[in-house]
């Protein structure tokens, strides 16, 4: 009965929700060292212009190592750091980490840096990203910054403004995870994007979606033409999603099938692989 069950769950869920708490203290200690001591790590995932396979350059993909060596990946512990109001600071090393990443790289190649939307809510974030690139000394056509809808979603004359700014200094603007929000089709105009990029639950579903995916697809990247847009596919996964990207005329790719998220230490030889002749 009811009563017995309460007395049961009351038993069962005490020691789990006070593990659970107990993770979230270890976790948050572990990010305010890792934010204090610079401890957070850059992984660089390649990005291809898919007519002639060239490398464009690599997405900068935020991690945080584990006290046994292995990476925790960043939706587990971004939604913290934004709690803990870290952000600002984590968002910053994170960008002048990846721009002075990329002045080691040849200047064909861009680096991607995404951007938290409470990171606008610094007083000047296109004077954070200019303030970076100077001291960097990373040209602003080189770096793109992606940012996620629920920016816009809180549209206000300040991020208008801002993102402006960072035009304006040549910095590329990307919308990331396309196709996933509400209203992400009006954002298309009231925004001034370089770039979007189609989120890769797109691909996810490509396979076993009975061509409805495809439809989709080749409908953005149609959009996204006509509206001078380049358009960047994420989560690219097998050969017969490239076939199908390629016939669909989408400009970049970007996914497992190309290249995972890897360390510093292994750009060099992935930039070699790409870019001898
Ligand atoms: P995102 O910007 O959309 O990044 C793409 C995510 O897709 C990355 O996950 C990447 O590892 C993953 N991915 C790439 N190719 C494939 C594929 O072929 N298949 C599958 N299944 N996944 C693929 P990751 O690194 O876990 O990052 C997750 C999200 O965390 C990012 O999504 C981005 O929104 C956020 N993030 C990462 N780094 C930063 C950062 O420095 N700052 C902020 N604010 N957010 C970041
Ligand atoms: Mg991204
Ligand atoms: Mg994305
Ligand atoms: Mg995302």
């Amino acid at each position: 009965n009811g009563k017995t069950e309460g007395r049961n769950c009351i038993r069962f869920f005490s020691p789990e929700m006070d593990e659970a708490f107990k993770q979230r203290l270890e976790l948050e200690s572990v990010i305010r060292d890792a934010s204090a001591n610079e401890r957070f790590v850059l992984y660089y995932q390649p990005v291809f212009e898919i007519r002639d396979g060239r490398l464009v350059g690599f997405e900068a993909l935020l991690r945080l190592p584990r006290p046994d060596g292995s990476m925790m990946p960043p939706a587990t512990f971004i939604p913290m750091i934004e709690e803990m109001r870290l952000i600002d600071k984590v968002g910053i090393w994170a960008l002048r980490e990846a721009c002075r990443a990329a002045m080691t790289w040849p200047r064909s190649l861009t680096v991607a840096v995404n951007l938290s939307s409470s990171q606008f809510e610094m007083k000047s974030i296109s004077h954070m990203v200019e303030t970076v690139l100077t001291e960097t000394g990373l040209e602003p056509h080189r770096l793109e910054l992606e940012i996620t809808e629920s920016l816009l979603l809180r549209n206000n004359d300040h991020t208008t403004e801002e993102l402006g700014k960072l035009k304006e200094m040549g910095v590329a603007i990307v919308m990331d995870d396309f196709g996933t929000g509400y209203s992400s089709l009006s954002y298309l105009w009231q925004f001034p994007f370089d770039k979007i990029k189609i989120d890769r639950s797109f691909m996810q579903g490509y396979e076993d979606s009975a061509g409805d995916v495809e439809t989709v697809v080749r409908a953005i990247i149609a959009l996204g033409r006509e509206l001078h847009k380049r358009v960047t596919v994420e989560g690219v996964e097998t050969a017969k999603q490239v076939d199908f990207l390629y016939d669909a005329n989408a400009d970049q790719v970007q996914g497992f099938f190309f290249g995972r998220p890897a360390p510093a230490t292994d750009v060099a030889s992935i930039i070699q692989e790409h870019l001898a002749v």
